[in-house]
């Protein structure tokens, strides 16, 4: 089998269902004998996303046509030695490797009859623990920045309701007045503190007692401040806090972990074995995030995680994209020896999203069912497509 084409989809959802910015970069790698595979760059928000297309035809035009899509670990490592800039890294780099990885494991499960998680050794798991992530943005069909406590309440309480039992908020990140906080980083303010506090305790009394609570910080705090907000809410007994700080060097996770009374769990911004290791070899997280979209793709993820296997580390995997991501994430999740907890993100909810693919990759009862179709077993939907934007190197697709 050799590939013949890749092309590159983007599906532009800013403004869709309250979402600020969200666009999706898709990888669609085109094989000689008919089957074809998908992957996705886990870049749809923040800045950078339209880098990444590019990234992916160039990469894909060097390293993947005319190769054996079989050939994972050869094209994986070519990509990485070859490019230049992959040593060294970085999410551009890093996330076009990591679409294109995830299509030729795609394309190798298609051949083979199998989903990825099988092809990769693994018994299909009983349907995977799953939480409702970013609960400060509400827990239904729009995005809605919540900023009264009785709010979160309710978010908590409805995601309860629909059996889930975890839920993952950040406190922080929407001011009083609904804009995106500001001022974040360094010390807060006794205002700020009665604010979270009061935002935390609404999430524990909605999720009950016997129901856990990851709290988010999404980076925006310097060590002194998480230090803060994990005193501040110790006792309502929460799971875990998630990235307290920055990833430009690991001593600043490793200083808030050896400091703060609740576990820390991290890594959405880290590519690669070689970006965990120094924290994992520091003792900077008890679990961490890898995003399959982001670290290189499924073959970089599963080693990520064996390598985190090694400290004791769990794993959950960061999901904040398309379906596609979604499945992405379950096939390596289904997949790994030390998986925790799957993560459903708000945004997943919303219709722009469920109809760009075929399969609406939803849990029930706060259980995700992994999916058993060859591959990741996604396919596009054809109104959707029409609306992206396309581009491809090597033979055009028909
Ligand atoms: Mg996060």
């Amino acid at each position: 089998m050799k590939v013949t084409g890749v092309e590159v989809l983007e599906a532009e959802l800013s403004g869709r269902n309250g979402i600020a910015s969200w666009r999706h970069v898709f990888a669609r790698v085109h094989t000689d004998e008919g089957i074809s595979g998908l992957g996705e760059v886990g870049m749809s928000y923040g800045t950078g996303a339209p880098a990444a297309a590019p990234m992916v035809l160039t990469l894909a035009e060097r390293f993947v046509l005319g190769g054996n899509p079989l050939h994972t670990e050869t094209i994986w490592e070519h990509m990485l030695r070859r490019s230049f800039w992959a040593e060294g890294g970085g999410p551009v780099v890093f996330g076009a490797m990591s679409a294109l990885d995830s299509a030729l494991w795609d394309i190798k499960g298609k051949a083979a009859g199998k989903p990825v998680h099988q092809l990769l050794g693994a018994q299909t798991p009983e349907p995977l623990r799953c939480y409702a992530s970013q609960l400060q943005f509400g827990w239904g069909d729009e995005v809605i920045n919540y900023t009264e406590p009785a709010q979160y309440l309710e978010a908590a309480q409805q995601a309860r309701a629909e059996g889930y039992d975890c839920v993952k908020v950040d406190p922080l990140m929407i001011a009083p007045d609904g804009s995106r906080a500001t001022k974040l980083r360094g010390l807060f303010t006794p205002a700020q503190r009665k604010l979270f506090r009061a935002r935390m305790e609404a999430i524990r009394e909605g999720v009950g007692s016997d129901a856990d609570i990851i709290l988010e910080l999404h980076s925006f705090t310097s060590t002194a401040g998480a230090l803060q907000v994990a005193e501040l809410v110790k006792d309502l007994g929460i799971l875990f806090m998630e990235e307290p700080t920055h990833y430009n060097g690991s001593k600043a996770h490793t200083k808030f972990a050896q400091k703060s009374p609740i576990p820390v769990t991290a890594g959405e911004r880290l590519y690669t074995r070689w970006g965990f290791l120094p924290y994992l070899e520091a003792g900077a997280m008890d679990m961490i995030q890898p995003d399959v979209g982001l670290v290189g793709g499924i073959s970089e993820a599963v080693k990520i995680a064996h390598l985190a296997h090694t400290f004791d580390v769990g794993v959950q995997a960061h999901v904040c994209g398309s379906p596609l991501a979604i499945a992405m994430a379950l096939q390596f999740e289904a997949a790994i020896p030390n998986f925790e907890i799957h993560e459903h993100h708000t945004y997943s909810l919303k219709a722009c999203n469920r109809d760009l693919f075929e399969q609406d990759l939803q849990p029930v009862k706060g259980r995700f069912t992994v999916p058993v179709a060859p591959g990741l077993g996604m396919c596009l939907n054809r109104d959707a497509e029409k609306k992206m934007l396309k581009s491809h190197v090597g033979i055009k697709p028909s």
